[in-house]
C-alpha cells in the first residue's frame, strides 16, 4: 500500500479505557490528539486571524479547509498557481482537506449521483460541475493539504437499510478510485511514476500527503460493519467516521461509535467528521474517537451563541444588558480576560464585525482548552473523573 513517504506517523502515548491521547506527526506540525480542529471553509477560519490561531493562547496545530468551496473560488488552478493552499493563505501549520463529498451531498436534489461521481450546479454561478473520486483526489493534491480525504458517499441519518447499503457499496468503490488515483499523484510528484516527474503540477505536495477512508452504513450496526472491513481493506492512514450527525438522534451517534470504535485499526487515528457540540466531543472520546472537525464554536459565534464552561449562552439575550462579568468566568481567554458581555452584548446587536470576531475568539478558545484538558486527564489517568466534572457542570447552566 504506497503511503506518502513520512506523510504521517501516529503513536498513543496514554489509554484510559477506549479513549486515547496521542501524537500525530505531519511533515508541517507535531498534533496532539484527541484534537479538535477548526473549520476554514474557504482558506479561513471566518473572523479570526491566523496569529490568533497560532498565538499560544489558541494554539490550532490542524485546521480544515473545503475542497468543494475552495474548488468553486478560487478554483484548483489559481491556488496551485500560489504554490498551495498553505502558501496561498500563510498558514505553515498542518492541514486537512475534505473530499467534496458531504457538501455536494447537502445540495440534495440539486444534484445527480451516478457511479462516476456527482454532477451538480455550482451556488456560485450555477455552471454545470462534475466531482468524482479523481478529481476530488486531483483538487485536494493541488490545494496540497497533509491529510486528504477520499471521496465518499453519505446517507441519510434514516436511511433505510437497502438505501445506506447501496450508498456503501458506492462509498467502497469511490474508496479504492480515490486511494489508485491519489497514489499516482503521490507518485508523480515524487517522479518516480510512470507519468515522470511534474513538479508544475504539483509543486506544494512532494509526494508527502496521508489519506484518509471513509466509514459510511448509517444507523445499520452491520453494515458499519461491512463498510469499515471493505474501507480497511482498501487500506488508508487513518479512518473516519462519516454520516453521522446527519439527523440522526443523538443515543443513535454515540452507539454507533461505540460499537465502531473498538473495531478499527488501533494504531491509525479515528476522525469523527463533522461533530460537534462539547457533550459529544467527551462522549466520542470515551468511545476512541482522536480527531474532530466541527463548524459550530465559529458559525454559532456569528449567531450571538458562546459556549461555555456552564453551557450555551446567548449574547442577545437582555439579561445581560448591563452585566459587567466576562462570558465564562473559568476562561483565560483574552476576550474573557478583556471584555464584559454587556460589551459583546452591545457589539452584537449593534451589528458590529468585532462582536463575532470576538465570540469566534472565545468560542475556539473554549473548545481547544477543553481538548487539552481532555488530553492531560487521559494521560494522567483522570479522564472519566474529569467527563463526568465536566458534563455535569456543562449541563449546569449558566449563571
Ligand atoms: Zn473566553
Amino acid at each position: 500500500m504506497a503511503m506518502g513517504k513520512n506523510a504521517l506517523n501516529w503513536q498513543v502515548v496514554a489509554r484510559e479505557g477506549e479513549a486515547r491521547a496521542g501524537l500525530l506527526q505531519t511533515r508541517r506540525a507535531l498534533v496532539e490528539t484527541p484534537v479538535f480542529m477548526p473549520v476554514g471553509t474557504a482558506g479561513t477560519v471566518k473572523g479570526m486571524r491566523f496569529e490568533s490561531l497560532e498565538s499560544p493562547e489558541l494554539d490550532a496545530r490542524i485546521i480544515l479547509g473545503n475542497t468543494y468551496h475552495l474548488w468553486l473560488r478560487p478554483g484548483a488552478e489559481v491556488i496551485r498557481a500560489c504554490g498551495g493552499l498553505h502558501r496561498f493563505t500563510s498558514w505553515e501549520r498542518a492541514l486537512l482537506t475534505d473530499s467534496g463529498g458531504f457538501q455536494v451531498w447537502s445540495l440534495g436534489a440539486l444534484r445527480k449521483l451516478r457511479e462516476e461521481g456527482v454532477e451538480f450546479r455550482s451556488h456560485v454561478d450555477g455552471s454545470a460541475r462534475f466531482l468524482s473520486p479523481e478529481v476530488s483526489m486531483e483538487v485536494q493534491a493541488a490545494l496540497g493539504s497533509e491529510i486528504v480525504m477520499a471521496f465518499d458517499e453519505c446517507a441519510p441519518g434514516e436511511a433505510s437499510h437497502e438505501e445506506a447499503r447501496v450508498s456503501l457499496e458506492l462509498t467502497a468503490r469511490w474508496a479504492a478510485r480515490s486511494r489508485r488515483r491519489f497514489d499516482e499523484l503521490q507518485r508523480e510528484a515524487e517522479g518516480f511514476g510512470d507519468a515522470g516527474r511534474t513538479p508544475e503540477h504539483h509543486p506544494a505536495v512532494n509526494g508527502e500527503q496521508a489519506l484518509f477512508g471513509i466509514v459510511q452504513g448509517a444507523a445499520h450496526a452491520d453494515l458499519r460493519r461491512e463498510s469499515l472491513a471493505r474501507t480497511v481493506e482498501v487500506g488508508f492512514d487513518g479512518y473516519a467516521i462519516g454520516g453521522l450527525s446527519v439527523g440522526e438522534e443523538k443515543p443513535v451517534m454515540y452507539d454507533t461509535i461505540e460499537m465502531l470504535a473498538p473495531l478499527m485499526p488501533t494504531d491509525r487515528p479515528r476522525y469523527l467528521m463533522g461533530v460537534g457540540t462539547p457533550e459529544d466531543l467527551l462522549e466520542a472520546v470515551a468511545r476512541g474517537v482522536d480527531m474532530f472537525d466541527c463548524v459550530l464554536p465559529t458559525r454559532n459565534a456569528r449567531t450571538g451563541q458562546a459556549f461555555t464552561a456552564r453551557g450555551k449562552l446567548n449574547i442577545k439575550n437582555a439579561r445581560w444588558t448591563t452585566d459587567t462579568r466576562p462570558l465564562d468566568s473559568s476562561c483565560a481567554c483574552s476576550v474573557c480576560r478583556r471584555h464584559s458581555r454587556a460589551y459583546l452584548r452591545h457589539l452584537y446587536t449593534t451589528g458590529e464585525m468585532l462582536g463575532g470576531m470576538l465570540l469566534t475568539h472565545h468560542n475556539l478558545a473554549f473548545f481547544l482548552d477543553t481538548m487539552r484538558r481532555v488530553r492531560q486527564a487521559i494521560r494522567s489517568g483522570d479522564f472519566t473523573r474529569f467527563r463526568r466534572e465536566f458534563l455535569e457542570r456543562y449541563r449546569s447552566g449558566v449563571e
